[in-house]
């Protein structure tokens, strides 16, 4: 299966500085700012900096650095957030394709954090 990669999503124009973000933390192959429609109190996106369209493509496609790079910053956000380890928690998800419901088409994963979550999934 190819993988089609559309550098003039929202996301390739945050990298290119052409949109302006919150940026939390940046990386050599990673970078993580504030969801503009923050669903909960914390709504962080991590997006690697290379040019993938969703997980999968990713973790057949990436190399090993930035693979590692980017689950370190995930790990790096949650600690910021003081929500892992001894914190309260945290949801991540990664939305791919028309059934994830994906509205940008770069790889991100969301963190969200600061209130209850309820149940994983509601009917569509
Ligand atoms: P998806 O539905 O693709 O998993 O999530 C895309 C996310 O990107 C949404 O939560 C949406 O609020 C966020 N988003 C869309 N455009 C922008 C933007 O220009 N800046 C930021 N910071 N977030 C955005």
């Amino acid at each position: 299966m190819a993988y089609t990669y559309d550098d003039q999503n929202i996301f390739a124009k945050i990298l290119r500085g052409e949109i302006p973000n919150t940026t939390v933390l940046e990386t050599d192959h990673a970078l993580a700012f504030r969801d503009i429609n923050a669903q909960a109190p914390e709504h962080v996106l991590v997006i690697p900096k290379g040019p993938y369209v969703c997980y999968d493509h990713f973790a057949l496609a990436a190399s090993d650095a930035e693979i590692v790079d980017f689950t370190r910053a995930i790990g790096q956000v949650v600690q910021a957030l003081g929500v892992g380890a001894d914190g309260d928690g945290y949801r991540l998800l990664s939305n791919a394709g028309k059934d994830g419901v994906q509205e940008v088409p770069h790889l991100h994963v969301h963190i969200v954090a600061g209130r209850h979550m309820g149940r994983m999934l509601s009917p569509a």
